[in-house]
């Protein structure tokens, strides 16, 4: 069996493969497989959740992976990583790897795979992949190798680690499977405006809602990034995915920030007009000073309502801030083509798809590897039974 890809789906088809009796070769190519595991949960890999179900899920069907999450669940994962060696720690329901460090991750995972005798190939990339008397023909630069089964586990073409070129979405769409238009998601959003340059820097608590078309779509709690673009951070992250399909689509899409979501509107006003009486000798924007940053003062205090701009302050999104500074793909291939209980494809036989590469992507907290691990492994056990 041919795996194209070793990142985190690959590598975990691998081993259950192997598991399953398949003789499996790896193609990655990139120097290391599994550069991406490196730089999750900010070095640290949020390997997943302890809240996890499919309706977290994003894509045109995230149904899909209903059936695939339940083959491979959440208590599965974390005795796969047991059986690897690694001891998980929890915040807030969020798992990491005890040690602290995501680059034993793919290090065990490969140590695994060899000890399975997973042939593991650095520095391949796969360039084309045919069927020829019932033979898979995996092509590179240099050799083209065969197998009973091949597995697309490329992943998406989100973040600037190298291997993240989006060439398995071409490779699906040369074996005759739709893609669904990937987008930049788990990212920031770019906004209209010229003083950005102002808050930039400024990190606090607070809300941001996702307007499109005039109507609520979503809304996400957390600590904000104000940036000289426009606006990061996890809650921005969470809702960028929507944003990018909203903008996609041509549609008009905003966001307005609560810098103060733990107060109704009316509270706030109150609590203006409280320190306005209390500190008479203070002008409007010092009796903020010990409420908000003062970056935030400056840019709040130039509005009309400051109530209204410390509530709901309006920004017009223009786009996201791309594909490099992404941390996932909303889109990819599509998911009603390929068997939801395997990940075969419904029309190449032994061809098989894991990852983020599919149209299916989550949001921050461990979702996405989840994903990984759980469609690596069910794709690896079911391929492994196309062995002649
Ligand atoms: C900065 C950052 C932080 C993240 N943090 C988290 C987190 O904490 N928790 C979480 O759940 N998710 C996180 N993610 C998302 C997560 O890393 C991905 O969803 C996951 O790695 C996807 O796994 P995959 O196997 O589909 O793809 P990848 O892990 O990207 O692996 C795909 C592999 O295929 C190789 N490849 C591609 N095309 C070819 C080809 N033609 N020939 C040969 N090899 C090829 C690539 O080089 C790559 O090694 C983060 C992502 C980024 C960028």
């Amino acid at each position: 069996m041919i795996i194209v890809g070793g990142g985190a789906s690959g590598l975990t088809a691998g081993i259950m493969a192997a598991r399953n009796g398949a003789a499996v070769t790896i193609l990655e190519q990139n120097e290391k497989p599994g550069r991406k595991i490196c730089v999750t949960g900010n070095g640290r890999c949020n390997l997943t959740n302890q809240d996890m179900s499919w309706k977290y899920f994003h894509g045109e069907h995230p149904e899909f992976a209903k059936k695939i999450l339940a083959q491979f669940s959440l208590e599965d994962t974390l005795r796969f990583f047991d059986e690897l060696g690694i001891v998980v720690t929890e915040k807030k329901g969020w798992l990491y790897p005890r040690g602290g460090q995501a680059k034993y991750i793919p290090e065990l995972l490969l140590l695994r795979a060899r000890s399975l005798k997973v042939k593991i190939k650095t520095r391949e990339k796969v360039l084309k992949i045919y069927k020829e008397q019932n033979t898979w023909k995996v092509q590179t630069e240099g050799w083209t190798y065969e197998g009973d089964a091949v597995i697309l586990a490329n992943g998406s073409k989100a973040s600037k680690v190298p291997g993240s070129d989006g060439s398995g979405y071409v490779l699906a769409e040369e074996l005759g499977h739709s893609v669904l238009r990937p987008l930049p998601a788990l990212t920031g959003l770019k906004a209209k405006g010229n003083f950005f340059s102002s808050w930039a820097g400024v990190r606090t608590e607070g809300k941001a809602t996702l307007w499109i078309d005039g109507t609520i779509s979503d809304s996400e709690t957390g600590e904000l990034q104000l940036t000289e673009y426009g606006i990061s951070g996890i809650p921005v992250f969470q809702i960028s995915g929507a944003a990018a399909r909203a903008l996609d689509q041509k549609k008009k899409v905003s966001v307005t920030l609560n810098f103060f979501p733990e107060y109704t509107e009316t509270a706030v006003r109150e609590l203006l007009l409280e320190r306005e009486k209390k500190y008479p000798e203070l002008s409007a924007a010092e009796r903020l000073l010990g409420l908000l940053p003062d970056k935030l003062i400056k840019v709040l205090q130039k509005q009309k309502d400051l109530c209204m701009a410390m509530t709901a302050f309006p920004l017009e999104i223009k786009g996201t801030s791309g594909f490099e500074q992404a941390q996932v793909c909303t889109g990819g291939v599509d998911t009603t083509e390929i068997n939801p209980e395997t990940l075969e494809s419904l029309f190449c036989q032994g061809l098989y798809f894991a990852g983020e590469l599919l149209d299916i992507d989550g949001p921050c907290g461990g979702y996405n590897l989840q994903w990984a691990w759980s469609s690596g492994a069910v794709a690896g056990r079911y391929a492994a039974k196309e062995q002649r």
